[in-house]
């Protein structure tokens, strides 16, 4: 007995040893991935299963798990700084669901290293009684669902909302929910729309947004808040604001579409269009009186304008100049640019009355553009010489032939030599007359003898 009682004794101590070194064990336990309270679990729904409210789950290991749901009670996730928590999967709806004022807290997070992430059709997704839900990343992975949909609660993700599929919205915030990301939302994937924030909910995104249609989609008539410190893009409209009233500050650049820049109700407005004067400092102003978008004033012109979009072209003529107007793709500055007149094209000229000795002649240009005329006098033929020759031609009888010419050298303005013009005419005339003959516009004296020669012959004068 006493042996037995001994060795009772022993195996009590033995028990009571391996009582008190079990939580050390546990927490050394092979194949546990997590612990609460220093109590090791191999798996992290054993764990879900016995947390209680307040509850720390320590990471041992990385853990993949399929569905987090905390209702009614607070956890906090400790990453140890050296793990990651991935919830969800290919196929799952949701991943990180949180109701009645649950919360989940995070420990020893650091992006990159140790982070909780949630990759889902809806990642994160808070009912309207939810408390405060911290993760580091959430993913919508799978047909039209939401990275964040906050119904209500206070989310805020350390990194990215991100889509890998065509989803609805990177975030959805109603009903007063907070949400703040620290990093993108939807830069790397494609959501429809960015955020998309609805009665009374206030979003902080310290990234960008991106969205394929809009960048931020605001509905419902309470309050919403929303300030993006990054840039904000929208494949149509950059901000559509569709009821009232929402108040949407954006630090960085807002990038609408050809079709928009920001709509407000049914007003769509160019960037230019912002108010003459802001109610916000430094920050250009797109208002209609109940619905405020603030841009920060970045001036997109700063490295100067882009005159890319013509206006109106005139053709310049032979005498006026034209001129094109172009407008800055980018704001309202217009330019002109005149387009100098091109010159009449004259041709040659044609003579249209030849010139003499005695009269003037005139000249006319026509210009192959315009076929506007105009005229120059040519100045009179100058006479360098004149001279006559006369000769007979006898006949039968007493009466004889007088042939007589008169012969001009003149300049010629077209070709600038000299051009011979004679004039000739022919009399009948008795042997040996004598006598002044018209010949041309001159008279000329002429003296025969013996018939058929010529005594004497002068030119007696010009007729005008
Ligand atoms: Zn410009
Ligand atoms: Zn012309």
């Amino acid at each position: 007995m006493k042996k037995y009682s001994k060795q009772l004794l022993a195996l009590v101590i033995c028990t009571l040893v391996l009582l008190a070194l079990l939580p050390t064990m546990a927490y050394a336990a092979e194949g546990d991935v997590c612990e609460i309270n220093g109590v090791g679990y191999s798996t992290l729904n054993e764990a879900l299963e016995i947390v209680q409210d307040k509850d720390t789950i320590k990471l041992l290991a990385n853990i993949d798990h399929d569905y987090i749901f905390i209702n009614g009670i607070s956890v906090t996730f400790d990453l140890d700084g050296q793990y990651t928590l991935n919830v969800g999967g290919l196929s799952a709806t949701y991943a990180l669901v949180v109701a009645d004022h649950g919360e989940v807290k995070l420990l020893n997070e650091i992006i990159g290293k140790a982070e909780l992430n949630v990759t889902a059709s809806y990642a994160v997704y808070t009912y309207s009684d939810s408390g405060y839900v911290a993760l580091s990343n959430a993913t919508c992975n799978n047909g039209n669902g939401v990275g964040v949909l906050a119904l209500g609660g206070h989310v805020k993700v350390s990194g990215n909302v991100t889509s890998l599929v065509s989803g609805y919205e990177g975030v959805y915030a109603t009903e007063g929910a907070v949400v703040e990301v620290g990093g993108n939302v939807g830069i790397a994937g494609s959501f429809t729309y960015g955020i998309f924030v609805e009665d009374g909910a206030n979003v902080k995104i310290y990234g960008s947004v991106a969205g394929l249609f809009y960048g931020i989609y605001s509905a419902g008539s309470a309050n919403k808040t929303l300030e993006v410190l990054g840039d904000v893009r929208g494949g149509i409209y950059g901000v559509w604001v569709r009821d009232a009233s929402s108040m949407i500050t954006i630090q960085g650049i807002l990038i609408g579409s050809e079709s928009g820049y920001i709509r407000i109700q049914d007003i769509v407005l160019m960037q230019f269009e912002h108010e003459i004067i802001s109610t916000k400092t430094g920050y250009l102003e797109y208002t209609d009186g109940v619905n405020f978008i603030w841009v920060k004033s970045i001036d997109p012109c700063a490295g100067g304008h882009d005159f890319s979009v013509l206006l109106e072209h005139v053709n310049a003529t032979c005498e006026v100049d034209g001129y094109e107007i172009h407008k800055c793709s980018r704001c309202a500055e217009t330019v002109l640019t005149t387009i100098s007149a091109i010159g009449h094209d004259w041709n040659s000229g044609y003579v249209i009355i030849e010139p003499t000795p005695w009269s003037e002649g005139i000249m006319e240009f026509t210009c192959n553009n315009c076929q506007e005329t105009y005229t120059v006098i040519l100045p009179k033929l100058s006479v360098n010489s004149i001279s006559a020759d006369a000769f007979v031609e006898k006949l039968n009888g007493n009466k004889n032939n007088l042939i007589i010419s008169v012969t001009e050298l003149v300049n010629n303005e077209e070709s600038y030599g000299q051009t011979a013009v004679t004039y000739t005419a022919l009399f009948s005339i008795n042997n040996n007359a004598a006598g002044i003959y018209q010949v041309g516009p001159y008279n000329v004296y002429v003296n025969t003898k013996g018939n058929t020669q010529i005594r004497e012959i002068y030119i007696v004068d010009f007729p005008c």
